[in-house]
């Protein structure tokens, strides 16, 4: 059992011992990748066969892997190892386009709760903790995926799955729930469920740590939430193709999410010229999986946007860290020629008290150019005093213009007046005829 600080001595390897373990991990990989029909292929189209990959550096010379490559081959054809060495599979709807697949070995299981043990005891989990998971268990990796890596830790674990927050909130009080899983939008809606049932977080339950992630989120709205559970809260990134939850995970110092290079090589690349940027840059998370038997992945292009944090991290571990991520390159709202990212609308409107958590932004047509309107719910009720509620208005309206550069509707709406979404808040509407 572990009881020191780190979870894995790789946590704090010197950077020459994590490459040394990264090349090697690199080249199996890579072989094993020969058995896989997909791959195979790709290689033999690009005159590129296993022994030139013999550094880090040889990595450029393989061609990216997309996620129409995972759909195109679906729902086999990637697979590094026969069907009969595979114990389980998740699969992802997304939402266009054909589900993708991804197999797993049972290393690849036990790997994958390592990896999420790990980042819980880096934000100071310990066995004496009671972790309860709101993801909806099944496909969703962040249900399984939680619950392993958790029972691994050896905490008592409460595998709550989605919805019933007033369930959820009965097992905080009764079973003394300390640790949390949620999507940033489910742990505000908690929250307002708790106020509304005269439920004090701090005075009712033991809360003390909050796993987030899952979908984009400010620094703004990660504060607020912290202060309205009473909680720590830090910042969780990982996606079905990598496994699920456990890619990278903030460390106590909440500056950045270490990503696991024993796990994974990162590359941030330019997504139009598909160059590799410098150190603190903003562009594309590309990853390589380099501990994964089943269904390796050579060059994944992710379309998330970050950038790596430049410096080591005081808490002592050499693994690198990248930024909270700016928006899925796919999400990008192109508005008038303008590129906006919903991230930026929410860290505005997080500013703002007398606002809830919850935003929708719809784009429209109207007269033939692009319009933007942010609806957005009111924390309290602020809708007796007309002025304070048009001035606001106007204030909103005004920050968002200085931040995206274009001016949108604001409408302030009632607290519960959005559509609540079950999984991954929908934060964008785009009715534009060239867009449907
Ligand atoms: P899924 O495979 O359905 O779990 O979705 C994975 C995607 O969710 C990632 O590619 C990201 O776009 C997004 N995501 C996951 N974790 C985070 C996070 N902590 N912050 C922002 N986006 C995230
Ligand atoms: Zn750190």
């Amino acid at each position: 059992m572990t009881t020191g600080e780190y979870y894995n001595s790789e946590e704090t390897l010197s950077r020459d011992a994590l490459e040394a373990l990264q090349t090697q991990r690199l080249k199996e990989t890579v072989s094993r990748c020969m058995r896989s029909p997909f791959y195979k292929e790709r290689f033999r189209e690009n005159g590129i066969s296993p022994e030139d990959i013999k550094s880090l550096d040889d990595l450029k010379k393989i061609p990216f892997t997309t996620k129409q490559d995972l759909r195109d081959t679906y729902p086999f054809g990637m697979a590094s190892v026969p069907l009969k060495d595979c114990v389980r599979l998740h699969s992802s709807s997304g939402t266009t386009g054909n589900p993708t697949v991804i197999l797993h070995s049972a290393k690849d299981l036990s790997e994958w709760a390592n990896a999420v043990a790990r980042c819980l005891w880096m934000v100071g989990c310990r066995p004496d903790d009671v972790f309860q998971n709101t993801s909806g268990y099944g496909m969703f990796t962040g249900g399984l995926g939680f619950q392993y890596g958790a029972e691994k830790l050896g905490m008592l674990t409460v595998p709550a799955a989605a919805g019933n927050t007033l369930r959820q909130i009965k097992f905080f009080t009764d079973f003394g729930t300390t640790v949390v899983h949620a999507i940033p939008s489910y742990a505000s809606r908690i929250y307002e469920v708790m106020r509304d049932k005269g439920i004090d977080p701090r005075r009712d339950t033991k809360l003390r740590i909050l796993a987030i992630g899952a979908e984009p989120h400010s620094e703004d709205t990660r504060r607020r939430i912290e202060d309205m559970l009473g909680v720590k809260a830090y910042n969780s990134f990982g996606m079905s193709e990598m496994c699920g939850p456990g890619v990278a995970f903030e460390c106590p110092e909440q500056n950045g999410m270490h990503i696991w290079e024993d796990y994974y090589i990162v590359e941030i690349i330019d997504p139009v010229t598909l160059e590799p940027v410098p150190d603190g840059q903003v562009g594309e998370l590309v990853l390589t999986t380099i501990n994964r038997e089943a269904m390796p992945l050579l060059r994944y292009r992710t379309r998330d946007l970050t950038r790596i944090i430049p410096g080591e991290c005081p808490c002592g571990r050499s693994h690198r860290r990248i930024d909270r991520i700016k928006g899925r390159s796919d999400d990008m709202i192109i508005l008038r020629g303008v590129n906006i990212f919903p991230i930026q609308v929410e860290q505005i409107l997080m500013q703002f008290s007398e606002l809830a958590s919850d935003y929708l932004i719809t784009l429209d047509t109207e007269g033939g150019n692009d319009a933007m309107t942010v609806e957005v719910e009111l924390s309290g009720n602020h809708f007796d005093d007309y002025t304070a509620l048009q001035r606001l208005e106007k204030e909103i309206t005004r920050m968002l213009r200085d931040e995206i550069l274009v001016t949108p509707r604001v409408r302030l709406l009632p607290k519960g007046a959005l559509p609540q979404s079950e999984g991954k808040a929908v934060r964008v509407r785009d009715n534009r005829k060239q867009y449907q």
